[in-house]
């Protein structure tokens, strides 16, 4: 069983688009940008991050 890994995909909790990690595990949009884009395509104010952050403990 897989469960109680991360996904290799979630989905952004700013812009709902998906979003991975890339080679250095920082998380970046299934489109390779970094930064999140509104409903009209302008550049918004946060970068991509997971909807749901878990800790190891
Ligand atoms: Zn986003």
């Amino acid at each position: 069983m897989t469960t109680g890994c991360w996904p290799r995909v979630s989905r952004c909790r700013w812009c709902a688009r998906p979003v991975l990690r890339d080679n250095e595990g920082t998380w970046i949009h299934a489109d390779l940008a970094y930064v999140c884009r509104d409903s009209s395509g302008g550049l918004a104010a946060t970068t991509a991050e997971p909807e749901q952050v878990r800790r190891a403990s």
